[in-house]
């Protein structure tokens, strides 16, 4: 792909594709991958190709971070999707997403329980920060694994406790969906 081009192409087919469109109409591949894609759309050897596609080129679309960042979560390559998903954050800090996206890249595949206390903390204001901007039920439902595996599991005191946050985030209306879609880009099972 010419580096400087201004037409975008589909990094799955290659065909060209109109920058404000959903999705590839040659292949049907999304031209953006965002936390809520369709977890089927969602192939980890695909995503190998949106990074060669779209660390390559040069032209700036809605989105494109955030396609680069999921594709380093789900290569497992942490540190370059943290430092992508602060660069979206930069472009567009009111996507309450980023925040949870980012935090679950902060965990860098493992469980809260073997993660150090300073990034949990980091993780918490992380999440506090996305439901400030949106209070949803998927957010606090995180909040309660978190705080569970930490600093339940640990014997540690944290306000509000694990059992506050679940009750929010079913008061908020958390869905069998919110759960599978979280636990897809965990890549593993959410157990209390
Ligand atoms: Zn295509």
């Amino acid at each position: 792909m010419d580096v400087n081009s201004k037409v975008l192409r589909c990094p799955c087919c290659g065909a060209s594709i109109p920058l404000k469109g959903r999705e590839c109409e040659y292949c049907g591949s999304p031209i953006t991958i965002c936390y809520q894609t369709p977890t089927n759309k969602i192939d980890p050897i695909k995503l190998k190709k949106y990074i060669i596609s779209y660390e390559k080129i040069q032209l700036q679309f809605d989105g494109k971070n955030e396609t680069l960042g999921i594709s380093y979560l789900y290569l497992k390559q942490f540190a370059k999707a943290i430092d992508i998903f602060d660069k979206a954050i930069c472009e567009t800090p009111n996507n309450a997403n980023l925040y949870l996206l980012k935090s679950i890249a902060l965990l860098a595949g493992k469980t809260p329980f073997s993660t150090p206390l300073a990034v949990i903390k980091e993780i918490i204001n992380n999440i506090q920060t996305a439901i400030l901007l949106e209070d949803k039920a998927v957010y606090h439902y995180f909040l309660a694994h978190i705080k569970y595996d930490f600093y339940n599991r640990k014997f540690l005191r944290i306000s509000p406790t694990c059992v506050e946050e679940l009750q929010i985030a079913m008061a908020l209306g958390l869905t069998k969906d919110d759960i599978e879609c979280l636990e897809k880009h965990l890549q593993y099972k959410i157990i209390f």
